[in-house]
């Protein structure tokens, strides 16, 4: 029995999973059953790592989603279109897909997963978080038996190796972005790494399965790194911490609601903590639930390997299961996504956590004292307080706080700005 899938897209992630379907040899023996059938690409006399018959390449995308002899769908393109209508196209004929792009599941997942439903056809993403990690299956199966309380962590390669740069040699974003474009680790237009965007694709679809629930991709709260400073990085460090852009979804359950928090922003890291150590462009989610604990995913999450091998494992999964059953009738629900309700997701302000920020400061007496009321008329307690430089005729003073609701944090930054002896506020970064 052979199985043959249509491949869209034959750039970095299409060639490596080509790459293992065409070397199955000391792989899992369901290789050898999955060919290609046709490739679908945007130009067809583009030199390719690897040469296919030229009977398999097309640009006619529409008519591999249609095409009766193809059994699995593999969108590997990118972007939002022509991805989102291929996809439905594809499903529309009774086909099941693997897709690895996050931005295409994040936005219009419900539309997607609906239609597949109703079809009775899977839509696995595994390849679209943390890339080679295998990380969607394990919640979707190997921890369905826990309550999760939170996942976290870096889920962005590209802003993870500027700022492990930035922390190692004392660079300043711009200059680490530039080398990080050279070397291809970040895009001619860096927005979707370094605003946090695709961080926020990606927390969206692990919260959708982590607490079981609809998320919508415009309730992720997102900051990026473009305003983290070599500044900041050499005073977090001084105070035991690292700084690592992180993807939050934590359930806040209290008596009589149940909400998440859901957010993407720069965050300083205590270096003992398991993700402090995350580096370059790994990736690493840290996930909590009752009974299990702690238990952290760490890998490459980028790369045509990797990636390809999240893709290759998902359209095993389906071939295993049109194995076992033939044509699927039922869903496995361990493998399909079937939310009917959306995540309630908690307003910023009312968020707890504790806050770093920098203050530079006039030289006038007592200066100390006046923020430290400020804070105190606000509700905020300070964990620790450290006049640590002069910056040309303004002292420099860096605050952590205990625990605070974002709200009253934010109104007494609003009162401090306002007293004579601060100068500016060049930076305010949460802490883990
Ligand atoms: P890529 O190297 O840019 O390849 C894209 C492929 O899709 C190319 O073969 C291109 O054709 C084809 N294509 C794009 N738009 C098309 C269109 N409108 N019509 C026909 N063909 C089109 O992209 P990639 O890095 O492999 O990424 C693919 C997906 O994997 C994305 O969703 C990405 O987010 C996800 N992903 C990538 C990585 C990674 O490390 N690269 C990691 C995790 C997830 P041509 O070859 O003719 O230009």
């Amino acid at each position: 029995m052979t199985f043959k899938i249509g491949l869209l897209g034959f750039g970095v992630v299409g060639t490596g999973t080509a790459k293992i379907l065409l070397d199955p040899f000391g792989r899992h023996p369901v290789l050898k059953e999955i060919t290609i059938g046709r490739v679908g690409v945007r130009t067809l006399d583009k030199p390719r790592e690897i040469e296919l018959s030229p009977h398999l390449l097309t640009t006619d995308l529409e008519s591999i989603v249609t095409d009766p002899e193809i059994d699995i769908i593999v969108e590997l393109l990118g972007g939002l279109e022509p991805a989102r209508s291929l996809i439905l196209k594809a499903i529309a004929s009774g086909k099941h897909v693997v897709t690895a792009n996050k931005a295409v599941i994040a936005r219009f997942g419900d539309e997607i997963y609906a239609k597949a439903n109703e079809k009775g056809v899977y839509v696995l993403l595994e390849a679209a978080v943390g890339g080679g990690i295998p990380v969607i299956k394990p919640l979707k199966q190997s921890l369905g038996a826990n309550r999760i309380s939170s996942i976290m962590g870096i889920v962005n390669g590209t802003t993870n190796y500027i700022l492990t740069e930035m922390s190692q040699k004392g660079a300043d974003f711009s200059e680490v972005l530039a080398k990080a474009q050279e070397l291809g680790y970040a895009e001619a237009d860096p927005t979707a790494d370094v605003d946090g965007f695709d961080a926020a694709d990606k927390i969206a679809i692990l919260a959708s399965l982590g607490f079981g629930g609809r998320v919508k991709r415009e309730d992720v709260y997102c900051e990026g790194i473009r305003q983290v400073s070599a500044v900041d990085i050499a005073y977090a460090d001084r105070l035991g911490f690292v700084i690592k852009l992180l993807a939050i979804a934590k359930d806040t359950v209290k008596e009589d609601s149940d909400t998440l928090e859901l957010r993407v922003h720069p965050t300083l890291v205590p270096k003992i903590h398991p993700l402090a150590n995350a580096n370059g462009v790994y990736n690493a989610i840290l996930v909590e639930g009752e009974p299990l604990g702690q238990v952290m995913f760490y890998g490459p999450g980028a790369g045509g390997g990797p990636t390809a091998s999240a893709v290759v494992s998902d359209v095993m999964n389906i071939v295993g299961i049109l194995k076992s059953s033939g044509k699927t009738k039922e869903l496995d629900p361990l493998l399909s996504c079937i939310h009917q309700h959306y995540c309630q997701i908690a307003p910023m302000e009312s968020l707890s956590t504790r806050f770093y920020a920098r203050f530079l400061c006039r030289d006038v007496p007592g200066v100390i004292g006046h923020l430290g009321m400020a804070f105190g008329d606000h509700g905020v307690s300070l964990e620790s307080v450290v006049q640590i430089g002069i910056r040309g005729d303004l002292a420099e003073i860096v605050v952590v706080t205990h625990d605070v609701r974002e709200g009253n944090f934010r109104n007494a930054l609003v009162a401090i700005d306002s007293l004579e002896a601060i100068d500016s506020i060049p930076s305010i970064l949460r802490v883990l």
